[in-house]
């Protein structure tokens, strides 16, 4: 019993000598390395509960410090003492002094330059301030940080196989966080209103706010106006949507094409429009009219799956009025019905497409033919009446200059 008692003690000891000491290979690093007390606390995160990583560094120097000053006053002071004390800045200035007669070196931390602390103290109020500038309530901090400072960092840890310390991003954007926290706002890791990267060590906080997406039919009545794919932030409806949501960039999804010359009517076109860099936190409420100079967006949330939806497998609906010079309009509206069903190639600006036109069906209104004609999205119905580089053509069919004198889209649906 007694013996057992004894016993205990002295396993757990000799177990302990085989795990590495903190407190050695912190005076080892410090024998070579100046750190402050949270660079230093850092590669030891593992160890300990509920401490920052200040409280450890803090804690290491201390104990070293007081194992230095024990030796030396049993005239045993270590060789390194001198080099440990230094490097441990100014928890080790009075004893230093006092060992050596003078003052210490001044070194900066070897990891942060002596600049984190500072930099944690300032920062958070600057990630507030970016918050509320947004217009947003909750937030979350990323952290991009000086690739030289992560490299000495992870250097220092395996030079020394320390296994158990944090990184300095993560330490930056848990304490960023918290700090920012305490001055009234809410972490979001899901869906934040904001996310400000923050920058060490210059102490940018940028925020970065989500991409808003809206989605809903695009409908235009002018016919000189038309909306570029390509460059859609030089049209008004979209610089009405720019202004709206604050948002500094614009892009399109679902639209192949904005005819000049061709309303845009009745069903629409299902497009989604996406903002980037916007202040603005959520999309208007479905329903909301969004209009601008003749063209207009309804919002519509399930306007986004035919968005979405495989453009080859959508159809476009035309009305157009055509005209043929030298032929009857009974013999238009029978080349033009007979186009139903066939497949089309065309080949407009460069590109060649194939598709079949759907549906022709026309009505006979004094001189003119009136034609509601669907073809799959890929082809162009101005080209299929004039036959400019389209096979065959309604021109073609004729044998006769045939022109579309006005057309409207009625819609663009899929194809079932
Ligand atoms: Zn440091």
């Amino acid at each position: 019993m007694v013996n057992n008692a004894l016993k205990a003690p002295l396993l757990r000891l000799s177990a302990l000598e085989r795990v590495a000491d903190p407190v050695e290979q912190a005076t080892a690093v410090l024998s070579k390395y100046p750190l402050c007390d949270r660079c230093l606390g850092r590669l030891f995160a593992g160890l300990g509960r509920g401490l920052s990583n200040a409280e450890r560094g803090r804690a290491l120097k201390l104990s070293i410090l007081m194992r230095i000053h024990a030796a030396a006053l049993a005239g045993q002071a270590p060789g390194y003492a001198k080099e440990v004390l230094t490097n441990m800045g100014q928890t080790a200035e009075g004893l230093y002094e006092q060992l050596f007669g003078s003052r210490p070196e001044r070194r900066a931390c070897y990891i942060c330059n002596d600049k984190l602390d500072e930099f944690l103290e300032s920062t958070p109020e600057k990630v507030a301030r970016a918050v509320r500038e947004w217009g947003g309530t909750t937030f979350l901090v990323g952290a991009s940080v000086d690739p030289e400072v992560v490299q000495r960092e992870e250097k220092l840890k395996a030079e020394f196989k320390l296994a158990l310390g944090e990184s300095i991003k993560s330490e930056i954007k848990r304490e960023v966080g918290k700090r920012a926290q305490a001055l009234g706002l809410r972490v979001d890791f899901a869906r934040p209103d904001v996310v400000v990267l923050v920058r060490f060590p210059s102490g940018d906080a940028e925020p970065q706010p989500r991409r808003l997406m809206i989605s809903g039919v695009y409908r235009k009545l002018r016919r000189d106006l038309s909306l570029s794919p390509r460059e859609p932030s030089l049209n008004p409806l979209t610089s009405r949507l720019l202004e709206m949501t604050q948002s500094s960039r614009v892009g399109i999804k679902g639209l192949v094409r904005d005819e000049r010359g061709v309303r845009a009517l009745g069903l629409g076109i299902p497009v989604t429009f996406l903002l980037g860099g916007s202040r603005v936190r959520s999309a208007p409420p479905e329903g909301t009219m969004i209009e601008s100079e003749g063209a207009s967006l309804e919002v519509k949330g399930d306007a986004a799956a035919a968005a979405d939806e495989d453009l080859a497998r959508r159809v476009r609906v035309y009305r157009c009025v055509i005209y043929a010079e030298g032929a009857s309009p009974a013999e238009v509206k029978l080349a033009a019905e007979s186009l139903k069903g066939r497949e089309a190639r065309q080949k407009v600006m460069g590109r060649t497409v194939s598709g079949v036109v759907r549906e022709a069906a026309c009505n006979i209104v004094g001189d003119l033919v009136e034609c509601l004609i669907s073809l799959d999205e890929k082809l162009y119905v101005m080209e299929l009446v004039s036959g400019r580089g389209s096979e065959p053509s309604l021109s073609g069919l004729l044998g006769k200059e045939a022109t579309c004198v006005e057309a409207d889209l009625l819609g663009v649906i899929g194809l079932r």
